[in-house]
């Protein structure tokens, strides 16, 4: 019998989030079960919540930031028990057999992955996420959270902290080179732990000086405000990379020109309006100018892995579900420190 559990849902592009009653499938044989402890609130909940980036199915329950314990294991599942720490972040499910499957890159599955919300999984039925009591998910996609890790600073892990981890990982960020990131928010202050973590000269560009003592507590080295002109003079040609989590528009050949030669700025910020840049920009300097796409399953793994080793977690505000509309708000006017994280026992 599915199960009827309590969620908190958009019902349209303009309303507040309302609770709301979401089904879950019967735990088949690769399924498990997962009663959800926390849920982080991602950007991108909003922008999809609010079809910033084209209509959304409502009613939506948002949430890809998914912690919590196995509750029920399927016949054939072999991997997790009852009672295991588990995470699910942006996908629920894939092909598996497509070649970027098989390569780890889940995410660029050539059918489509199955988003963990606003989209339909194998069943036909609309998947939905994290806002919600519990989750039912193929083995194949359930993270393991290592021990020393809590549960609500482990939640924003599984999408911030891939979508950070895997462009500094690809991009090389380590002992020796300079890593900028661009934002502070939820992606932005994951990205500058891990490439701390890294071993990585870690410089925040913020829009102010506000948070300042926050980033270098996070383990930047340097901090600017990008709203001084005189930032992008002391700064030009100075990095190696620039991690770029900017939810909205930037000045990017401002932001190029802050590149060393042969330098990357990687865009992991997903305005929904196009933007523009000077091609000069990237030519001189033999720049590139680059996105990355949350992480593979198994290099989330890897990342969790890596986070625990090195005593990472996410900065959080756990909130209340009727604090869910608030701190929307909140996010939208740069005030998060540094993801507010759902608990879900209060749905
Ligand atoms: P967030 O917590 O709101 O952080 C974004 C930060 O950007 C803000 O804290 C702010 O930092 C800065 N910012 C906001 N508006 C700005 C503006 N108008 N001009 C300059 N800076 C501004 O959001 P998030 O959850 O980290 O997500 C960031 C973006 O990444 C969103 O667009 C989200 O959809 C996207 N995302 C992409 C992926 C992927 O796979 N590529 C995955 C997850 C999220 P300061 O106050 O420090 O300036
Ligand atoms: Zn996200």
């Amino acid at each position: 019998m599915p199960t009827t559990v309590k969620a908190y849902a958009a019902t349209s592009a303009t309303e507040p989030l309302t609770p709301f009653e979401v089904e879950r499938r019967d735990v088949g044989p690769k399924d498990v079960k997962i009663d959800i402890a926390f849920a982080g609130i991602c950007h991108s909940d909003i922008h999809t919540a609010r079809s910033e980036w084209g209509p959304a199915a409502y009613p939506v329950v948002v949430g890809h930031e998914i912690a919590g314990t196995v509750a029920e294991v399927g016949s054939e599942v072999t991997k997790f028990a009852v009672g295991d720490r588990v995470g699910v972040g942006c996908m629920v499910d894939s092909c598996g057999e497509c070649k970027n499957c098989t390569a780890g890159n889940e995410q660029f599955c050539l059918e489509g992955n199955v988003g963990t919300y606003n989209s339909v999984g194998k069943d036909g039925q609309p998947t939905h996420g994290g806002y919600s009591q519990s989750i039912v998910v193929t083995e194949g996609f359930v993270l393991r959270i290592p021990e020393g890790i809590e549960l609500d600073e482990a939640a924003p892990l599984l999408c911030a902290g891939i979508t950070t981890y895997s462009p500094l990982r690809h991009w090389g960020a380590g002992p020796g080179k300079k890593v900028a990131v661009v934002g502070l928010g939820g992606l932005g202050h994951m990205a500058v732990k891990i490439a701390a973590a890294m071993g990585a000269e870690v410089t925040v560009l913020s829009q102010s000086l506000k948070k300042q003592e926050d980033g270098l507590r996070l383990g930047a080295t340097h901090y600017y405000a990008t709203s001084d002109d005189s930032t992008f003079e002391d700064l030009k040609g100075s990095f190696d990379l620039i991690v770029n989590t900017v939810s909205a528009q930037l000045d990017f050949d401002k932001f190029l020109s802050l590149l060393d030669v042969n330098g990357a700025m990687v865009n992991v910020g997903l305005p929904e309006d196009p933007i523009s840049l000077q091609m000069f920009s990237v030519v001189m300097g033999n720049r590139s100018f680059a996105g990355s796409n949350i992480g593979g399953i198994a290099e989330t793994q890897e990342m969790l892995d890596f986070c625990a080793e090195h005593h990472i977690g996410s900065d959080v505000e756990t909130i209340p579900a009727e604090k869910i509309n608030e701190a929307y708000e909140r996010v939208l006017a740069s005030d998060v420190r540094y993801r507010f994280v759902i608990d879900t026992a209060t749905l």
